[in-house]
């Protein structure tokens, strides 16, 4: 017979389990635990966003519910294991109740919060008061602290008063697109957050 690694693991994973609950004379919880939840669901395959190494995820979906995420095992990057932040993935935006359902998270941000500086509270704004302060603040210091020629009088056209980090949660397109923009703006501190 003919066995994927999939297949291997699911099978050696289930044989483990039961022969353990078995010998240890839990015959009716083993026959209580198959099946599990999972195999319910239908499997989504996806990757990772927390890190740029992009770890394969299988979401299994019920009712168009994410009910389980878990390492893909046929994935060549990570074959099945994924790291802490990636193993934490679902209780992003899910927990368990006490019954084993799946809720949203109540600590998931849902509205951008905005920390004035120097305080040490946190508001509620809107997406299009967080766009306009960004927008303006950037412009604000790049006007201020813009470089034309350096002190050899090379034309640089620079500001070293911004910094611009990418996100994981973006695509290769995307962050392309990040870097162009920042470099339209003279920004040439520009670097990318995978692995912080
Ligand atoms: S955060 Fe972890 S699981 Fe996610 S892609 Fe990076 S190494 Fe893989």
């Amino acid at each position: 017979m003919k066995l994927s690694r999939r297949s291997f693991l699911k099978l050696t994973g289930t044989a483990a389990a039961a022969s353990f609950l078995v010998g240890s004379g839990m015959k009716g919880v083993a026959e209580a635990a198959e099946p599990v939840r999972v195999h319910y669901g239908r499997e989504v395959p996806t990757i990772c966003t927390f890190c740029g190494v992009g770890c394969g995820i299988i979401c299994h979906v019920q009712n168009g519910v994410i009910i389980n995420a878990e390492g893909d095992p046929d994935h060549p990057i990570n074959e099945g294991s994924l790291c802490s932040k990636g193993s934490s993935i679902y209780n992003v935006s899910y927990i368990y109740d006490s019954k084993g359902r799946p809720k949203p998270n109540p600590n998931r941000l849902t509205k951008p919060l905005y920390r004035a500086p120097g305080s040490s509270t946190w508001e509620e704004k809107s997406w299009e008061w967080m766009y306009d302060t960004i927008a303006q603040r950037i412009k604000d210091t790049r006007d201020k602290y813009f470089t034309g020629k350096d002190e050899n009088g090379v034309t640089v056209n620079r500001t070293d008063a911004i910094a611009w980090l990418g996100s994981a949660f973006c695509t290769n397109e995307e962050n392309y697109l990040f870097n162009k923009m920042a470099r339209t703006l003279g920004i040439v501190n520009i670097d990318h957050c995978a692995r912080l």
